[in-house]
């Protein structure tokens, strides 16, 4: 059953099996104490997490963000900090307010709750007119929370509504959060918006997979956001690197902020394009501590591995220019296996600060020298990783690490047309030297048959297939003509008669 919608034919969303990186993002939005967390608590199913009482509790000011699962709809929520106070100046409030305006730019779809045991209160409406303002292109759903005691068929429920549609943003639903009750009438309201959503995401998807000549070197710039996991063991500077790229501290880190630090998703734009962060909170934390847990934290950086596009990894220079090798056994583990599940991966040596002063310049030259080299030594299967010198505590490195991440994932993304990799088949294997084989392989065509990463697939007719030293020679030749250099790029063969 196919519904036709604005030149696009409509097909029902299966939301289980779309990749988490292409789910359509919803806020969560209102005034303090009116059920936000609670709310998100019970759409992630992690009823554990923390919901605190206080507006000024520090914990809950974070914006956390998880996987939603509402019925068969799946989507991002974003449990925003309050919106309380753009009055309240130089508090953690106001500091938050920027944060919730920062984040809500990049949320299609907003649910704004109001305390419907309360009434309609001042800051509902102010509310109202900062979503007006900073967010016009979204219509929220208006949620009436705690309504659970007003389900008992008076008329309490429909005089809180006719209250609360003084929002100005049409007929609320009646919920809570707390209970459970009026999920289905959520589910209701949520589902054309998220299936919209979807269906411009899908469609942009086929347009690209389908586009048509394009030049070799032309980058395909997707609207899915940028996934970057940050990773290093403990005490590289993560965390510092981390308040430095999103600029406007949208990680309050504090000696407190441990609680939620492994929740925390945040985004942030960088040169008009968002970039999401993923698992900030870092892998490898308690290896120091406890050694039966290696292998643990290395199993769930593997998840968060598979839902990173381009992992950075962190290391720390005063570490590098005191032992005899750059990387330690868990981090070219890590390493490996960002490059083996095919992502990009770029290296970033902070703490360079420690090494500057004249009595140090040696160890400044060595650790820039010795880097690039232990890589390529470990990694040998993908040449040019990209290593990045930088001092996170002085601030700096912002620019650098997002021009080198960005760069990164555009050649992850990179779709060569069938056209210009056929041009550049003829040039290669005129250019190889087969003179040693027996038979050449006679490989018909070429084509690339995914991006992120560029994958490839090489027909081969005739007997010869390719050795695994034909596949390495082409893998370099692509990576050279086409400067795909430390991406980990894949070519297979098929037989045709
Ligand atoms: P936030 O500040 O908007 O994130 O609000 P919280 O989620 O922290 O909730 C504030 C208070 O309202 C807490 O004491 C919750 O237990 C309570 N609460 C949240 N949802 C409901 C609900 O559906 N019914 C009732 N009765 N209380 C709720
Ligand atoms: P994480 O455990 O990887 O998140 O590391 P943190 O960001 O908490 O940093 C650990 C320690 O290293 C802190 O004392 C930071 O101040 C310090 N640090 C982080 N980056 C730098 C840097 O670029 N230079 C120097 N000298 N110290 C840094």
């Amino acid at each position: 059953t196919k519904k036709k919608v604005k030149g696009m034919y409509r097909k029902p969303v299966d939301f289980t099996k779309v990749e988490v990186n292409l789910l359509p993002t919803v806020m969560i939005v209102g005034r303090p104490n009116v059920g936000k967390s609670a709310l998100f608590n019970r759409l992630i199913r992690r009823r554990e997490a923390l919901v605190y009482n206080t507006p000024e509790d520090h914990v809950t000011r974070d914006i956390r963000e998880g996987v939603a699962k509402l019925g068969d709809l799946r989507f991002r929520v974003l449990d925003s900090a309050g919106l309380e106070t753009e009055a309240s100046s130089g508090s953690i409030l106001d500091r938050t307010s920027r944060m919730t305006a920062n984040v809500l730019a990049r949320s299609q779809i907003a649910v704004f709750l109001v305390d419907v045991r309360a009434g309609l209160h001042p800051l509902d409406m102010d509310v109202g007119k900062w979503l007006r303002r900073h967010a016009p292109g979204i219509k929220p759903i208006v949620a009436m929370n705690k309504s659970e005691s007003l389900f008992d068929g008076s008329n309490s429920l429909k005089a809180a509504a006719d209250e609360v549609y003084r929002l100005g943003f049409g007929d609320p639903i009646a919920i809570s959060a707390e209970t459970g009750l009026g999920m289905t009438e959520l589910y209701e309201a949520l589902k054309p918006m998220l299936e919209d959503y979807m269906l411009h995401v899908l469609n942009d998807e086929d347009n690209q997979g389908n586009s048509k000549e394009s030049s070799p070197s032309e980058v395909e710039e997707s609207k899915v956001p940028l996934q970057l996991a940050i990773v290093g063991r403990p005490n590289v500077g993560k965390s510092t690197l981390l308040n430095t790229l999103l600029q406007e501290e949208r990680v309050l880190v504090g000696p407190e902020a441990g609680l939620t630090r492994d929740s925390i998703r945040a985004h942030f734009e960088f040169q008009g394009r968002t970039i999401y962060l993923v698992d900030t909170a870092g892998w490898l934390q308690r290896t120091k501590q406890e050694k039966g847990a290696s292998s643990l934290s290395i199993m769930q950086s593997r998840k968060n591995l598979m839902r990173a596009h381009v992992v950075a990894l962190v290391l720390d220079a005063e570490e590098i220019a005191n032992a005899r090798r750059s990387m330690s056994h868990d981090e070219v583990v890590i390493a490996r296996r960002a490059v083996e599940e095919g992502r990009g991966l770029v290296v970033i040596v902070n703490k360079m600060d420690l090494l500057r002063g004249k009595q140090n310049h040696t160890s400044y030259a060595k650790v820039m020298e010795a880097v690039p080299q232990e890589i390529q030594t470990v990694i040998p299967q993908v040449t040019g990783i990209p290593v990045v010198f930088i001092s996170a505590l002085e601030g700096r490195g912002r620019i650098p690490v997002l021009s080198q991440v960005v760069d990164t994932y555009e050649k992850w993304c990179l779709r060569l047309s069938t056209a210009s990799l056929n041009r550049w088949l003829r040039k290669v294997m005129s250019r190889h030297s087969w003179k040693h084989q027996v038979a050449q392989p006679k490989i018909k065509y070429f084509t690339q048959v995914k991006a992120r990463p560029p994958t490839f697939v090489a027909f081969v007719s005739g007997k010869r297939q390719l050795l695994d030293t034909d596949l390495r020679f082409l893998t370099k030749s692509l990576k050279e003509d086409f400067d795909l250099g430390g991406i980990p790029i894949r070519i297979m063969q098929r037989s045709v008669s």
